[in-house]
């Protein structure tokens, strides 16, 4: 039996996508190794949106062709956003690689490498449209899913947008969204491989469909495509990524607070919180607007719970700026930010126009700042769940402590309860005991299989206020 290592970098996409070249090998009969040396393929899945994401891959190529110098069979593929961006540097720089695919391209591997071992050569496929032969998310291999309950499913890939500082619409092109009755199709088999969970992911979620419908500008295809599938029998949770401030409207809002298998959590990046900075961002809203945005989520959704993204140290960022994006963290009250310190991009915007004039030792320590200003405002928020009961989808065994285990709110927080491996799968209900800035700690009171027909619905955040987890970019 043949063996691949396979290693991914970046975002939920792609490792969705990771997901899914792995399920064509595991179709094909590899199997899986942890091990480079090892292994009869080597397959890398990278990312760009930051340096050290890709000086990471460079090292990982190093690693991999001193083992081809020793077993010349060994095969080596990159995909994904790097492949994409540096495919010329990849081949001058790199010979021992036989395999570049870039963002549309990757679901050829399996078919690339049986070529290349029968005829030798290299194959790079990097074109924006996808080979017919081989689309991004055409059957998929739904059994080789990491996670046996719940289940990444992409909707819209690309964006429209042009965020100073962003390389993805160079990497990963324009919005191409999926027809619904495809993505109701694929949630459909996972939901009858045990899926309970599903959360759809694009880089601007706002704005699936529109390529597909034109003239339904701004009217909410996402929220059709939630409806319909809220209406798959035996999908109990239904989450998505990313929410962008823009393209935003409040009948959309208001669209999701009426599903009731949509979960009470959006990912809203913010960025910054300063208008002048958003501006050099090319943000294209303003951090009133963005005030607005949340103000919609908590009146329209019961007991949401938001989560954002800011970068720090961006081209110019002043000290007052700065303060504007701590004072906006204080202000919302995020479940969860995920904080970035700005890496330069080359073929973005802000590359061809703005220094990178932030000393880097004043990136850091902004990022620690505001991560502690985060950490201490969450912490205060999770104490006022103590007591609180929250329903939880149980996971499995708890990596920390296997006499527990892992599950998350309806809120997508954190929740750790009592419990052995045959409660995966399964709701319950978690009373709050103790509580960290990241993760709960609770003791059950109800368990799904334990009781007549399951119900709850309770919101463990209450008070339609907020914050989140988990990011598509953005
Ligand atoms: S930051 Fe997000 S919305 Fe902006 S260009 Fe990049 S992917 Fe698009």
């Amino acid at each position: 039996m043949k063996r691949v290592y396979f290693t991914s970098f970046g975002c939920q996409m792609n490792v969705l996508d990771s997901e899914l070249v792995l399920g064509d090998f595991k179709r094909t009969g590899y199997q899986q190794t942890d091990d480079m040396r090892l292994a009869d393929i080597v397959l890398i899945n990278t990312c760009s949106i930051r340096e050290l994401a890709e000086e990471k891959v460079w090292s990982l190529l190093g690693r991999a062709r001193l083992i081809k110098q020793e077993r010349p069979a060994l095969k080596i593929g990159v995909m994904g956003c790097m492949a994409q961006r540096v495919k010329e540097e990849l081949i001058r720089r790199a010979p021992h690689v036989d395999l570049v695919l870039g963002t549309s391209n990757f679901r050829s591997a399996v078919q690339d490498l049986e070529d290349i071992e029968s005829g030798g050569g290299r194959v790079v496929r990097v074109a924006k449209r996808p080979d017919p032969e081989f689309l991004p998310d055409a059957d998929r291999n739904v059994a080789a899913r990491p996670d046996a309950f719940r289940a990444f499913v992409t909707i819209v890939r690309g964006c429209n947008h042009s965020c100073s500082y962003c390389i993805v619409p160079h990497t990963r092109g324009g919005e191409v969204s999926r027809p619904q009755a495809e993505v109701w199709a694929e949630v459909e088999r996972l939901v009858a491989d045990g899926v309970r969970e599903v959360t759809f992911l694009g880089q601007n979620i706002n704005t699936y469909g529109q390529d597909l419908h034109p003239q339904r500008l701004h009217t909410g295809a996402i929220c059709d495509l939630l409806e319909a599938a809220s209406g798959i029998e035996g999908l109990d949770r239904i989450r998505f990524l990313t929410s962008n401030p823009f393209d935003m409207t409040e009948d959309m809002m208001r669209r999701f607070g009426s599903i009731p298998k949509v979960m009470p959590w959006l990912h809203i990046p913010a960025q910054a919180g300063n208008d002048a900075l958003l501006a050099r961002m090319q943000r294209t809203y303003t951090v009133d607007e963005y005030r607005t945005v949340v103000g919609w989520a908590r009146k329209h959704i019961p007991g949401v719970e938001i989560t954002s993204d800011f970068i720090v140290g961006f081209s110019g960022e002043t000290e007052e700026e700065f303060e504007g994006t701590k004072a906006l963290v204080r202000e919302i009250g995020f479940m969860q930010t995920y904080v970035f310190k700005y890496s330069l991009r080359p073929m973005t915007i802000s590359a061809r126009r703005m220094p990178d004039d932030v000393p880097e030792d004043v990136k850091k320590s902004r990022n620690v700042e505001l991560l502690a200003v985060q950490d201490e405002a969450a912490l205060t928020r999770n104490r006022g769940l103590v007591g609180r009961r929250l329903e939880i989808l149980i996971e499995g065994i708890s990596k920390s402590d296997d006499r527990r285990v892992t599950g998350r709110d309806m809120n997508n927080r954190l929740v750790h309860c009592e419990g052995d491996a045959a409660m995966a799968g399964r709701m319950a209900i978690v009373e709050i005991t103790d509580v960290a800035a990241h993760s709960l700690i609770g003791k059950r009171v109800a368990l799904e299989s334990e009781v007549g027909s399951w119900s709850y619905r309770g919101y463990g955040g209450g008070a339609a206020s907020a914050c989140g987890a988990e990011t598509v970019s953005a």
